[in-house]
């Protein structure tokens, strides 16, 4: 059954208001977090892909190690086997079952796209993202990741911190899959990939520096307009209303990111 993600909220403009005073008041504490300016490519691809489950750190080795083996390229990474593909992204975990993912979406460019990427990311959105999903290992929010940041088109990107700091915001969709999630975003705010780009980066910036496992209310940004920082005034316990794991959350090393 489809959601209607603004059905437990005021309306779709109060909606909007809320969402925008909340970008705006993390831009304002934090600034542009300038996230994969302009590398774009394959290689914000293949970050796309081995973030799944890890540390952002860590990603960023196996992405040199690729380097370093000449093997950033779909080509190259068609001409490793796949074991010897796994021991170049080892340190992004789950390195295995990455190599496989890897290989998957380099076949899906060569066979449909002639291994062309700029001709696959200058699909219109929608269409990018369809067919990212139904590329072997691709899920939502790594087709999000895809969509936004190397093609440089509007999709929303929900992640465990998402759900998390939005949860406790008071601000969530009547369910919980994730495109409940990303149709509240996509519906309520104007469609920009720039604003995407950053509100979505300020998410995981605001995870790591207030609304972390257990939240700084008293020295956060969105104090004054966070339920659950109303909650704990009255001496109630922060609550995780997600109820999503954090352990794995990507792009981050902290013990209480
Ligand atoms: S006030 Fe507390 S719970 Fe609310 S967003 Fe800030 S850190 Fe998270």
């Amino acid at each position: 059954m489809a959601a209607n993600p603004t059905s437990d909220l005021p309306c779709a403009d109060s909606l909007r208001e809320r969402l925008t005073d909340i970008y705006d008041r993390l831009l304002a504490a934090y600034g542009p977090q300038r996230w994969w300016p302009g590398s774009g490519g394959f290689e914000t691809v293949a970050g796309a892909i081995l973030t799944q489950s890890a540390a952002w750190p860590n990603v960023e080795q196996a992405l040199e190690r690729l380097r370093a083996a000449g093997a950033l390229t779909p080509e190259a990474i068609l001409s490793l086997d796949e074991a010897e593909l796994a021991q170049l992204v080892r340190p992004s975990g789950y390195f295995n079952a990455k190599a496989r993912k890897l290989i998957a979406f380099c076949n899906m460019l060569r066979r449909e796209f002639s291994g062309d990427l700029h001709s696959l990311l200058a699909l219109p959105a929608q269409e990018l993202r369809g067919r990212l999903l139904s590329t072997y290992g691709i899920g939502p929010e790594t087709a999000d990741d895809i969509v936004l940041y190397a093609a440089a088109k509007p999709s929303f990107v929900i992640d465990a911190y998402t759900r998390r700091i939005f949860s406790r915001l008071g601000i969530a969709p009547q369910y919980e899959d994730y495109e409940s999630w990303r149709s509240m975003f996509m519906v309520a705010l104007p469609v920009n990939a720039t604003m995407f780009n950053e509100y979505h980066a300020l998410i995981v910036r605001h995870a790591k520096v207030s609304c972390a496992k257990r939240p700084d209310c008293a020295r956060c940004v969105l104090q004054g307009i966070c339920a659950t920082a109303a909650d704990t005034a009255q001496n109630a316990v922060p609550v995780d209303r997600s109820g999503a794991s954090f352990q794995n959350a990507s792009r981050t090393q902290e013990t209480n990111a």
